[in-house]
């Protein structure tokens, strides 16, 4: 049997980090995952500057922007009309891609093990994990990052409760223009623009050299319209947002269309000597609200860059100790604004009342007001500095076209 500080289940997003920090930080560390590379799963596909915020405080941020794709400025389009156009610090990658990354950046010390966990024995001192291959490892801790995987938890007496059933569903395709050319922009976010097309909102951003499309829509899994993208996936998006062939131009979507489903879950009795649990494995987000990767960034930032190595330092793993984590106001913080986040932006996207269609139009004229400002700034600035041109449209004009 192998023995270790810590063993951590789940070799994702939040499992991979933490093997890196506390592998870093001199750890004996175990990392525990079936698969040697990880497959090209749909989840996150782009950070916004507060998610690298976070990232770099974890040590990973430059390894991060070096393999990303920097969008620079984004256009942003509200009832059909353009809003404004900004910069923009978003960086865009497949998820596999990123989790393989980040595996690279963990140090050899740190003991990769390809099996898949199957129960876990806890305690208030000592936790033995088996592993599919037969293996058992001991650690004084276990970090469960494995993600929406269930089973791990309920054996641990940790039950799911559902805060909603699909929540919302995400789409993840790539766009290219019907012409051939290249898109007017570096990258776009169109709002629903009536709240029966039950659509949050599109973002379109570069990964390399595609343009990548996450559509998050609210509907029901039963729901005729999801078949429908599927099957014709330009004509249903046009009908339902007739008014983004304006920045687009004719469109066509290549390569496959992957659709997620996402439930809306807390954990409960989740409190238990030895055990502590980050990232989804603890509670999923949203992806409409743009949440998730940052609610799991938090949790690993906050749980390696302290909370570890003061549990570390005296005996034993009670419960007294795995408690300071999930009181921690960062994560705590964290996790309510996730939630909240996903509540206000369900509701209203769908409401259909006339006080939120006033506060629509009310953003919208907010939005372009600012952009009008920030345009007229930077037209004085490049004056002063002797450029020819602004940068911006100017204030009232209708925006990028294609
Ligand atoms: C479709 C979709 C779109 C999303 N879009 C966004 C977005 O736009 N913005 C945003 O912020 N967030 C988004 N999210 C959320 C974000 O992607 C997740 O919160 C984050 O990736 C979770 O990382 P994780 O490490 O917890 O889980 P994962 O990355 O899923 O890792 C779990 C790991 O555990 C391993 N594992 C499972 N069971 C076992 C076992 N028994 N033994 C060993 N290993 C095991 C798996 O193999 C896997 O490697 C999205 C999520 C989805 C599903």
């Amino acid at each position: 049997m192998r023995e270790f500080d810590v063993t951590i289940v789940g070799a994702g997003l939040c499992g991979s980090i933490a093997a890196t920090m506390l592998g870093r930080s001199g750890r004996a560390v175990a990392l525990v995952d079936p698969s040697r590379i990880y497959p090209d799963d749909f989840r996150v596909e782009k950070f916004d500057d507060d998610q690298m915020r976070v990232l770099r405080n974890t040590g990973l941020g430059e390894a991060v922007l070096a393999a990303s794709t920097h969008d620079r400025s984004v256009s942003v389009s509200m009832l059909g009309r353009m809003a404004e156009k900004r910069i923009s610090d978003q960086r865009g990658f497949d998820y596999g891609a990123l989790v393989n990354l980040l595996r690279r950046e963990i140090p050899p010390s740190v003991a990769q093990i390809h099996a898949k966990v199957t129960t876990i024995a806890n305690g208030a001192d000592r936790q033995r994990v088996t592993l599919s291959t037969g293996e058992t490892v001991e650690a004084r801790l276990v970090v469960l990052a494995s993600g929406l995987n269930n089973g791990l938890r309920e054996a641990l007496g940790i039950e799911r409760a559902d805060l909603a059933r699909c929540q919302s569903i995400t789409f993840g395709f790539d766009m290219e223009p019907a012409a051939g050319a290249s898109f007017p922009f570096r990258a776009l976010t169109c709002y629903g623009e009536h709240p029966r097309q039950r659509i949050a909102y599109i973002t379109l951003f570069p990964i390399g050299t595609r343009m990548r499309a996450n559509l998050f829509v609210y509907r029901d899994l039963g729901d005729p319209w999801l078949s429908a993208f599927r099957a014709a996936p330009e004509a249903t998006l046009a009908h339902a947002m007739p008014r983004l062939a304006r920045w687009t131009g004719p469109f066509r979507i290549v390569g496959p269309v992957k659709m997620r489903p996402v439930d809306l879950y807390e954990t409960r009795g989740y409190l238990k000597p030895g055990v502590v649990l980050v990232g989804d494995a603890f509670a999923t987000a949203c992806p409409a609200a743009g949440t998730g990767a940052r609610k799991a960034l938090v949790d690993v930032e906050r749980l390696c860059n302290g909370h570890v190595a003061r549990w570390l330092a005296t005996p034993g793993m009670g419960v007294e100790k795995i408690a300071t984590f999930y009181a921690d106001p960062e994560k705590t913080a964290s996790d309510r604004r996730s939630f909240a986040l996903a509540r206000d932006l369900k509701r209203r996207t769908l409401d259909e009342s006339l006080v939120s269609w006033a506060r629509r139009w009310a953003k919208l004229a907010l939005l372009r007001l600012r952009w009008a400002k920030t345009a007229a700034a930077d037209a004085s600035s490049r004056l002063v500095a002797g450029a020819e041109q602004p940068l911006e449209a100017p204030a009232g004009s209708p925006g990028p076209r294609p």
